[in-house]
């Protein structure tokens, strides 16, 4: 199942305002856990790359038969209070490459 959202608030890169934002906890349970958050206040995209709060020294114990509790993934990265983000360009085009 991949229903699970915790929400964590993130500093917006474009005008610094703060909001709350669900990450989905298959994201969490990923090797590379990036998220595109969108500000409800100026519509801007920010990237925030979670895997540097992530705690590498409790290893959650992936194909193990079990998967783990999403309360045991959530609890494996330890957020700041707002979660700094970069500015993701804006492209009216949807193609990944030039
Ligand atoms: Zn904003």
């Amino acid at each position: 199942m991949a229903n699970d959202f915790i929400r964590r608030d993130f500093d917006c890169a474009h005008c610094e305002e703060r909001f709350g934002y669900p990450i989905p906890i298959s994201l969490l349970a990923s090797e590379s856990a990036e998220i595109i958050v969108s500000c409800p206040f100026c519509g801007g995209q920010s990237l925030a790359d979670l895997t540097p709060w992530a705690d590498k020294s409790s290893e959650v114990l992936m194909g193990d038969g079990e998967a783990p509790a999403p309360e045991a993934i959530g609890n494996r990265y330890h957020f700041p209070e707002r979660i700094p983000t970069t500015p993701v360009e804006q492209s009216d085009g949807d193609s990944d490459d030039k």
